[in-house]
């Protein structure tokens, strides 16, 4: 189900309409963007969306989310939405969706708001809307996000790239994001395993409050109990596993640990 209202044209920036029979937006200037049947819309026509596909990534992920490893985390997020939007009708976006596993849950939680998920991902978002109807899903490119200025009431962006010049724009004024960052701790028993080095501190939380007024900060921190059912998908899901470096193993984890902070940041009201 797409709703056109915070949407504007990636070429033009106008705004879009309806087509015949619900199966496609056009813009004022009359590009023409097709609804896929399973309810999205694609914004990244061509072949620059494939360098983002990876089904097995995703599918991993869905089975992740669905075993719990990331239960904690969302009812951290569901929870600040509670606190931060105080009357019904928001608008809430997040950027890089993925499957939508998150933001499913945070719309079957927080009911009465507006939901928009985007990722470059077709297959991620294809199975985002197989999964979830109440929310706009579309496929699209952070760095061109085609939302209207100043539509979104928050923001969430949870372990994927930001794009602060184009969160601050579609913010509203005083609007919120809300951005989920790796600790040390994070899937540590994966990163000995593989041989891979505990994360640097790239000092995201720095460079967050460079662009926002940090307002809050917590952290999420757990040990998850890996089930026969999770065993392969705990790694298949994370892109540190990549086929390409094939140092570690992928040993049998019992149990891996969830270390995440969650920065809740807020544009200028103005
Ligand atoms: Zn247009």
């Amino acid at each position: 189900m797409i709703q056109t209202d915070n949407l504007k044209c990636p070429i033009c920036s106008s705004s879009f309409t309806l087509g015949n029979n619900s199966k496609s937006m056009i813009c004022s200037r009359g590009h023409n963007f097709d609804m896929a049947k399973q309810g999205y819309v694609n914004f990244c026509g061509g072949s620059m969306g494939k360098l983002y596909e990876d089904k097995e990534l995703f599918r991993a992920r869905r089975n992740i989310y669905e075993a719990g490893f990331f239960r904690g985390v969302e009812e951290a997020v569901s929870g600040s939405l509670k606190e931060l939007l105080n009357k019904e009708g928001s608008v809430i976006a997040e950027a890089g969706c993925g499957e939508g596993s998150l933001l499913s849950f945070l719309q079957r939680e927080n009911p009465g708001h507006s939901y928009i998920g985007l990722d470059i991902s077709k297959s991620a978002v294809k199975m985002a809307a197989q999964q979830n109807g109440q929310i706009s899903w579309l496929v699209a490119d952070v760095c061109k996000i085609p939302l209207k200025d100043g539509s979104i009431d928050c923001l969430i962006d949870m372990l994927t790239p930001a794009n602060y010049g184009e969160f601050q724009r579609i913010l509203k004024p005083g609007g919120y994001i809300i951005k989920i960052i790796p600790n040390d701790g994070y899937l540590t028993e994966l990163r000995q395993r593989l041989g891979k080095k505990a994360y640097e501190d790239k000092e995201v939380d720095k460079f967050f409050s460079r662009h926002f007024a940090l307002i809050c900060q917590k952290q999420i921190k757990y040990t998850f109990v890996c089930e026969p059912s999770v065993q392969e998908d705990i790694y298949v899901m994370t892109p540190m596993s990549g086929k390409a470096d094939g140092n570690g193993s992928r040993d049998k984890v019992d149990s891996v640990t969830m270390d995440l902070s969650i920065l809740i940041g807020r544009k200028e009201k103005k």
